[in-house]
């Protein structure tokens, strides 16, 4: 049986980081909009090029737009299952996820919450950097690569710093989640499938944290 999942949290919460790991450990599939998003830009095509522009911003991308990146990876889909990392965004979104879903005849199992604080996030968001060609997440001081500017993974030199994360930006993108991002919190709670992880514990840790959620849940165990 697949199970799906949603990792749920403000930008820098560590969704991306744990998404890795549980794709590594599980066999999910990770789903990251703003991966598919900044997939997108640098193409250059006419769409790329009107979300790079919000996306620098720190503003939300339509609704249609996300909705069309999922449907597109969701169609024909087998395998353990999926992890969806930073969508949905919006209650609209959520809708659309679950409709999608339910035409496969699968649903959410578990929204995973990464509660951290406000104050975290400057830091995680300002030290952050990924490899350009495997994907890999790191930051300056808590995740640093072990010989400098090389990926432990894939032995990459091609290291990035992403366009928005800067305080700035950062402002903006919490603004968002609350406003927009946050009342999938309440949604979720109420269709009983909300689990609250302590985000700010150490990397190891919150991947424990959500190891027991999982293997906990229905026909898991
Ligand atoms: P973070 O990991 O910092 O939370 P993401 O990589 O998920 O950031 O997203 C980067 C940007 O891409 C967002 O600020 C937003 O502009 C856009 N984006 C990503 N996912 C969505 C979505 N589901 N809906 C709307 N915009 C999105
Ligand atoms: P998100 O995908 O939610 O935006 P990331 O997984 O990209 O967040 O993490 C943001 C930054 O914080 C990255 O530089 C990452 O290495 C670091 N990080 C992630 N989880 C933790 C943690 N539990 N403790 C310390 N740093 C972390
Ligand atoms: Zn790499």
């Amino acid at each position: 049986m697949a199970i799906n999942i949603i990792l749920l949290g403000p930008p820098g919460a560590g969704k991306g980081t744990q998404s890795r790991r549980l794709e590594e450990e599980r066999g999910l599939v990770q789903l990251s909009t703003g991966d598919m998003l900044r997939a997108a830009r640098s193409s250059g095509t006419e769409m790329g090029n009107r979300v790079a522009e919000i996306m620098d911003k720190g503003q939300l991308v339509t609704d249609e737009i996300v909705i069309g990146l999922i449907r597109e990876r969701l169609e024909g889909s087998t395998g353990a299952g999926f992890i969806f990392d930073g969508f949905p965004r919006t209650l609209g979104q959520a809708d659309a996820l679950r409709d999608l879903l339910a035409g496969l005849g699968q649903k959410i199992d578990a929204v995973i919450e990464m509660q951290v604080d406000d104050e975290a996030l400057v830091e995680r968001i300002t030290g952050r950097f990924t490899c350009g060609n495997c994907g890999e997440v790191y930051h300056d001081k808590t995740r640093p690569t072990k010989v400098a500017g090389v990926c432990d993974a894939c032995g990459s030199t091609d290291l990035r710093r992403r366009a928005d994360d800067n305080e700035d930006s950062l402002r903006t993108r919490l603004l968002e989640y609350y406003k927009k991002t946050s009342p999938l919190i309440g949604y979720y709670y109420a269709a009983g499938v909300l689990h609250p992880v302590h985000g700010l514990a150490e990397i190891d840790q919150v991947a424990g944290q959500m190891a027991g959620v999982l293997d906990a849940l229905p026909g898991k165990g």
